[in-house]
């Protein structure tokens, strides 16, 4: 993509009423745009990366044998008093509106809907299990919207639905997940500690949260550097500094920010709803079930909190909005011509490039610009280069330049 075609510029301040990091950012890279506490939109190269983390859930939840749906945001009223949640937890949080004459929610989850739509599909035990998920802005109107992407009035949710015949496949299905989401999240940049979350009591088996750990976190988490324990501090057994109970080690106290939340959700919705299947033995049972979300647009915030310094943001890798940021550093024509050169060799060779050929703005504006930005990799053709028929290369997160020979740029990004 051309800079100079892109509608967003760089700012040096970010809104005075903007408190959190990743917002702060964000906005002043020209990723989003704040509307409101809580609501922002998306702006070309705030979507190039949430679509980037879209496309990595869709492609880890499709291997686990997900099926993409899209469900309607309206839901009705009298579907969430079959659940008995119109007015009680999920259901306090949600916008509702009159539509003639009657009542209904803009969906802040969507277990309800789901589970209506499969059961009209799922009536044998052949039929199961299936999994379903969609990705889609979700509502809620929470309390305090101060972390900026971290916690939306209107956010992006991943949510994933399985339907099983027993408690065990469920808890088979509920490992696959786990594996899935580290994997996402890897991808993601992220480091998520599985952590044992509150549970809304469905079953006996304990829901599970992803949980970053950052300052700008909202929950509180007593984790084993082993890696092999985890508690929210909602529901802690244990304390900062106690032993770990698996491996005896040290627990520690931190901030995180939970990415992902996985739920055992037994037979609560299935039996509401009247979600039903006729079992081997010829006998009607209710359909175990199991939810898990993932929020696209909290990852987004959280990779910044995550990657950044006092310059601006550091993308990964594999959700950076391009991997390479080329900068034509003065207008002569020669300089113009190399760079345009560069630019349709990388585009050629599937490298997503970012080139800034804006006139008018001095070296220090174009550096200053990358910074914020955070793409990867930074090539810069200038005077000096040309005379060496090379380029400068830099990586966002370290120091070091290297002067690379013009010719050699094609097969250096390849590997
Ligand atoms: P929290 O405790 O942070 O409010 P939650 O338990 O309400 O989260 P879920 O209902 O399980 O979250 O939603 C699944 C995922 O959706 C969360 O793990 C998170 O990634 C994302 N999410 C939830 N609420 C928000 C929000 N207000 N803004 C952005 N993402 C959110
Ligand atoms: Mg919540």
């Amino acid at each position: 993509m051309l800079q100079s075609q892109l509608f967003t510029e760089t700012t040096k301040e970010a809104p005075r009423d903007e408190k959190s990091l990743n917002a702060k950012l964000l906005i002043r890279a020209g990723f989003v745009h704040k509307e409101m506490a809580g609501v922002y939109s998306y702006l070309p190269l705030g979507l190039l990366v949430l679509r980037k983390i879209q496309d990595i859930i869709r492609e880890e939840m499709e291997k686990i044998g997900g099926q993409e749906i899209l469900m309607s945001v309206f839901q009705p009223k009298d579907l969430w008093l079959k659940t008995d949640r119109w007015s009680k937890g999920i259901g306090k949080d949600m916008f509702k509106c009159k539509l003639n004459g009657s009542e209904v929610g803009l969906g802040p989850t969507h277990e309800e809907i789901v589970t209506r739509i499969l059961k009209s599909y799922l009536s044998s035990y052949r039929d199961l299990p299936k999994s379903v998920f969609q990705i889609q802005t979700k509502f809620r109107k929470e309390l305090r919207a101060k972390s900026g992407l971290l916690r939306g009035r209107e956010f992006d949710m991943k949510d994933l639905y399985s339907f099983h015949s027993s408690e065990e496949d469920f808890e088979k299905y509920y490992k696959i997940v786990i594996k899935s989401y580290h994997k996402v999240l890897g991808r993601c940049g992220l480091r998520a500690i599985l952590t044992e979350a509150s549970g809304k009591g469905f079953t006996s088996s304990t829901p599970h949260e992803f949980q970053v750990i950052a300052p700008a976190g909202e929950d509180t988490i007593f984790y084993c550097l082993g890696g092999d324990f985890s508690q929210n501090k909602e529901v802690a057994k244990v304390k900062a500094g106690d032993k770990c109970p698996i491996c005896q080690k040290t627990l520690i106290e931190e901030k995180s920010i939970e990415v992902g939340n996985i739920f055992p959700l037994g037979i609560k919705y299935s039996e509401a709803l009247g979600a039903y299947f006729t079992d081997k033995d010829g006998k009607k049972k209710p359909i175990t079930m199991g939810c898990y979300g993932l929020g696209p647009s909290r990852i987004m915030g959280a990779a910044v909190e995550i990657h950044h310094d006092s310059k601006g943001i550091i993308w990964p890798g594999e959700i950076a909005p391009f991997q390479v940021h080329l900068i034509q550093l003065q207008e002569n024509p020669e300089i113009k011509k190399k760079s345009r050169e560069i630019y349709d060799t990388l585009l050629k060779t599937g490298i997503e490039v970012l080139y800034d050929d804006r006139d008018g703005k001095s070296p220090g504006e174009k550096f200053a610009d990358a910074d914020l930005i955070g793409i990867p990799w930074r090539i810069v053709v200038s005077e000096r280069t040309l005379e060496k028929d090379s380029v400068e290369l830099k990586r966002r997160d370290k120091e070091e330049i290297k002067l690379v020979k013009t010719k050699e740029l094609q097969t250096f990004f390849k590997s």
